[in-house]
């Protein structure tokens, strides 16, 4: 299962990656959006790693980093972030010991969240459109009877696919889709920014 120190692994790594690659997101959000995802990001998952408690197990760890980036990220972004993790978080945390299939489910929880949240459907070109082909895939991956690093690789494949899917796309949630048709042609940068936090979660458990 995902292990306290995993996940607090996991949020280092997706800090990294975030902060990487905040100038791409920015520009990605700058042509469909206001410019500013990488950067809000980018101080929501710095924000994360700084609030990480220590020899927490998973549940813990992922509340922790959900509630620091709803506090510091701005935008659209935030609230749908923190809510990914806290999610994640909460259905772990009422678990004794999580095993591979129940952290599946955690991240069921946090697409739940996310959709519930944001009311953005597959096709709306928003980080649903990585997030949920992430989870489908680690469920297929799970079924095949992968253990934990296959399903996350599988996930992080999936949301990178999900994510370059969203070029063609109208957008009909969030600022993009104040451009109406206009938001065609650009790769969503939510989408980007959660198919790097699930690489993340990949390279962490490999
Ligand atoms: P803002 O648009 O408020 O500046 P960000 O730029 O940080 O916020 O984040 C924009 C991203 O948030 C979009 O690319 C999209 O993936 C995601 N997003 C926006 N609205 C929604 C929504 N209702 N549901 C899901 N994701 C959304
Ligand atoms: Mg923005
Ligand atoms: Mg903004």
């Amino acid at each position: 299962g995902l292990t306290g120190s995993a996940a607090d692994r996991w949020i280092r790594r997706a800090a990294e990656l975030v902060s990487a690659d905040a100038e791409r997101l920015t520009a990605l959000d700058a042509a469909i959006g206001d410019g500013d995802h990488g950067h809000n990001l980018d101080r929501g998952f710095a924000a994360a790693v700084a609030a990480l408690p220590a020899d927490a197990p998973a549940g813990k760890v992922l509340i922790a980093a959900g509630r620091a980036i709803v506090s510091r990220t701005g935008g659209a972004s935030g609230p749908l972030y923190g809510t990914m993790l806290r999610r994640a978080g909460r259905y772990l945390d009422d678990l004794d010991d999580p095993d591979v299939a129940d952290f599946g489910a955690a991240l069921r929880a946090a697409l739940d969240g996310v959709r519930e949240l944001g009311q953005a459907a597959e096709g709306d070109k928003t980080m649903v459109d990585a997030l949920a082909p992430a989870v489908e895939a680690y469920e297929e991956a799970l079924a095949g009877g992968a253990p934990l690093p296959g399903c996350a690789r599988a996930a992080a494949d999936a949301a990178e696919a999900g994510a370059d899917a969203t070029v063609p796309m109208q957008a009909r949630k969030g600022r993009a889709s104040y451009l109406g048709e206009r938001s065609v042609g650009h790769l969503d940068p939510g989408a980007a920014s959660t198919a790097l936090v699930l690489r993340a979660l990949a390279e962490t458990l490999e």
